[in-house]
């Protein structure tokens, strides 16, 4: 009775490790009047087999069992803590890293509490606690069901999903992401190899994923009907919630079969649908993927055309394309703005003399019109975070501490923390980025997904400016934020916010057209791969470009694409005249009949671009068009090049100030490809002074591509440059002209007065032609500048003669 009594007191898991963490020293200062037989403390398991007068130890066990009473977890439902879908993402992404790890530990140091989350899918948050610890869950805390979890997507777009009317009954919605069995279609398309096989495309597995029954409907259809290409399964579809899903069966891309394949394909998928009555149907985007290497532009053309053709006497009322990329969503965008009338397409980026007020409501009021047209899909949504019942979570923290610890306020201090560490968000305002080019966006959504940061379409919710948002752990975010910030400011380097050619521009030949034009910042044609191209390395190069002068850069040279390659080929032949080969005095020693062009490429040099543009820039400043070479008094005509060039290569020429295409031959193409053609340093004996001169006819330029007294041998490769020149107000030159009919006399200088005609004068008020036109009764016409910054070396074309 009043022996020594020994006693065991034994705690485990949960409340081992909060024993073993935090309450270590007040149970060694409960046990100071008792022997201590055994102290085991780990984070399983505490032990401890003390020993003494009976009624101490008898005391000193019941403050243990009290303290283990006071012990309370306290859970929240990380969903419903973190409301925005990717925050969950983003706060289970945080957890796996160590700066987490190592803040929650200082944390529960700091706190004496014990943390634990359990997160969604592989990334489960344990602490290093095994995910059987339920011990210490509070009284309420319901069994846990595990459940399939969160799948994070990653977010894919900067694009809004566009609607086009097809006809007056029927819509066509294009959108840039997305998951076709969310879709909540009559009709929702796969995508199966001839294997017809679920898993063996991205589409089937998908299906197969949601629908687990499906495979089997499939293969009972595919019996059925062994050699249809497209299959239609009905019946138990749950939890789609489709009348039916059509199996397109594709085989991979083929350049002879494969147009007529995928239309058949479609065309039968809308036959379908218009026999089971259907109303709607979601495609995926069909054969861009790896299985079948269908070519996105292909895919798109191929599908808005069959649409087209089809939609008439269908059922439908809404067709939708999911476009897995911004890639494919731009062919879809653009093949349907050919065809379509497009519905919600919002004014992006700066087209001429859209003031940013004008932007904005456009914006908004298409925000507005999207909504009330689909207000079943969730666009904003890129997470898939499965539906859950409302008795289990599968995303949760819990806190164990003692009761009288303030765990509320404890779980608050840690939520801010949280939010701090995985939350991090940066607004991106630009309103430049609306017509950023698809490959910048690309580049930075790349890196985005690898750091795990989100990029999403929001409004600034201090300035209400449209723009993005950036959330995620603070350092990534950053990242990405000073890549944006780089990228932007290398494309606005070349992204003009106004262009001379736009949707917005007054017709053209008007003094409209030439004050919007002179309102223009626009400095490099739209079609140069450096106003479209901005991979990083590209951008460093331009950067380089800008700042030095590298002289015989290789880079300024682009291939140019094979429309531009025969149009300017069939320029050549055009101004090609065999009869004159070999006539005058320039032409001496040539006697070949014809000519073969080797190659064309573009000179992209923004060095001698922007002067040129500028000077440009001031002809369309004076707001007043001037005379057609055609029509000056004793002209022979038009500019024979701009007679024959075609149409698409005059879009971005400006006859209102005389820009035309002239040729350029020269023995020196890397001096002209590097600091452009120089009238310092041209012929002294040209008829009409130093100038740069240029010609309509091939004929021509093919005379000064070698060296009059010595001849190159057959084969050898030559130059002729077409270059832009601007003419301007051209001042008529002929054979009876004084500069020209007294050979000796002093030529002309520059583009005479436009009083007194003469090149040197004492006129007050100074006014000059800008060009001449040497037009007589010479075989060849002359153009003439006298400024460097009159002309532009356009297009390199290397060619032999035959
Ligand atoms: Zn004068």
């Amino acid at each position: 009775e009043h022996g020594v009594h020994e006693q065991s007191f034994i705690v485990t898991e949960l409340y081992a490790r909060f024993f073993h963490k935090n309450l270590g020293n007040q149970i060694k200062q409960y046990l100071q009047d008792v022997e201590i037989v055994l102290f085991l403390s780990t984070e399983a398991h505490v032990a401890i087999k003390f020993k003494g007068d009976r009624k101490t130890v008898k005391q000193i066990y019941k403050k243990l069992s009290e303290l283990k009473m006071k012990v309370i977890t306290k859970s929240w439902d990380l969903r419903s803590e973190f409301k925005q879908p990717e925050e969950l993402m983003l706060v289970t992404q945080g957890f796996s890293s160590e700066k987490m790890k190592n803040k929650v530990d200082r944390f529960e140091v700091k706190n004496q509490c014990i943390v634990i989350t359990k997160l969604p899918d592989k990334k489960v948050f344990t602490m290093g606690v095994s995910k059987k610890t339920q011990h210490g869950r509070s009284a309420h805390a319901s069994p846990i069901k595990r459940k399939p979890h969160c799948k994070v997507a990653v977010p894919t777009y900067f694009e809004k999903k566009l609607i086009f009317s097809v006809s007056s009954t029927c819509q066509l919605v294009i959108k840039p992401y997305g998951d076709i069995t969310k879709e909540s279609s009559d009709i929702l398309v796969s995508l199966l190899t001839n294997k017809v096989d679920l898993r063996n495309t991205r589409v089937g597995i998908t299906f197969n994923k949601v629908c687990p029954t499906l495979w089997r409907i499939l293969q009972a259809e595919h019996e059925a009907h062994p050699d249809d290409t497209v299959l239609t399964t009905k019946g138990q579809l749950n939890p789609l919630k489709c009348q039916a899903v059509c199996h397109i069966i594709l085989t991979p891309w083929n350049i002879t079969t494969s147009h007529a394949q995928l239309y058949n394909a479609i065309s039968l998928v809308i036959a379908q649908a218009t026999a089971l009555g259907a109303k709607s149907v979601s495609f995926p985007v069909l054969g861009c993927g790896k299985a079948f290497g269908f070519p996105p532009s292909d895919v798109a053309q191929i599908s808005i055309a069959s649409l087209k053709s089809l939609i008439l006497g269908s059922t439908l009322q809404k067709v939708v394309f999911l476009a897995p990329d911004s890639e494919v969503f731009k062919e879809f965008k653009n093949e349907a703005s050919k065809h379509f009338q497009a519905i919600n397409v919002v004014v992006k980026g700066a087209v001429g003399g859209v003031s940013p007020n004008e932007e904005k409501s456009n914006t908004i009021d298409d925000d507005s019109k999207e909504d009330n047209t689909d207000e079943s899909d969730n666009d904003e949504t890129f997470l898939e975070i499965s539906q859950r019942d409302s008795e289990s979570t599968d995303a949760e923290i819990s806190i164990t501490a003692l009761n009288d610890s303030g765990i509320d306020n404890l779980w608050s201090i840690l939520k801010k923390d949280i939010a701090k560490m995985c939350l991090h968000t940066k607004y991106f305002n630009q309103e430049i980025f609306d017509i950023w080019p698809n490959k910048s966006k690309d580049n930075i959504l790349q890196k985005a997904k690898k750091l795990s940061v989100w990029v999403k379409l929001s409004p600034n919710p201090k300035t209400k400016k449209p723009g993005y948002v950036i959330k995620g752990e603070k350092d990534k975010v950053e990242k990405i934020f000073n890549k944006i910030q780089k990228e932007f400011t290398t494309c606005a380097i070349h992204l003009p916010k106004y262009r001379i050619k736009s949707d917005k521009a007054p017709r053209r030949g008007t003094t409209e057209f030439l004050k919007h034009a002179a309102g223009s910042d626009e400095q490099f044609p739209s079609y140069w791969e450096l106003s479209k191209s901005t991979k990083t390395g590209i951008l460093t190069k331009l950067k380089n470009k800008i700042s030095s002068v590298k002289p015989k850069e290789p880079s300024f040279l682009v291939d140019v694409d094979s429309k531009t390659m025969d149009a300017i080929k069939k320029l050549i032949v055009k101004t090609w005249d065999p009869s004159l080969v070999g006539r005058g005095n320039d032409a001496a020693g040539l006697s070949h009949s014809s000519i073969k062009v080797i190659d064309v490429q573009r000179i992209e040099n923004m060095q001698l671009f922007i002067p040129y543009s500028v000077q440009r820039n001031l002809l369309f400043k004076r707001l007043q068009m001037c005379p057609d070479i055609g029509k000056i008094h004793g002209s022979k005509g038009r500019v024979v090049t701009s007679e024959h060039i075609e149409d698409f290569m005059k879009e971005e020429l400006y006859y209102e100030i005389n820009e035309h295409y002239l040729f350029y031959g020269t023995q020196n193409p890397d001096a002209i490809i590097s600091s452009g053609i120089d009238p310092r340093v041209s012929n002294e004996a040209g008829m009409f002074g130093k100038g740069i001169y240029t010609a309509e006819k091939f004929t021509k330029s093919d005379q000064y591509s070698d060296s009059r007294k010595q001849r190159s041998s057959p084969g050898t490769k030559l130059t002729v440059i077409l270059a832009r020149v601007l003419l301007g107000n051209a001042y008529l030159v002929n054979e009876r002209h004084q500069s020209v009919a007294s050979k000796q006399s002093v030529k002309l200088t520059r583009p005479p007065c436009v009083q007194c005609f003469k090149d040197v004068c004492n006129c007050p008020n100074q006014k000059l032609f800008d060009s001449v036109l040497g037009d007589g009764v010479w075989m060849f016409r002359e153009f003439v500048v006298y400024e460097k910054s009159h002309c532009y070396p356009e297009y390199l074309i290397t060619y032999e003669r035959v």
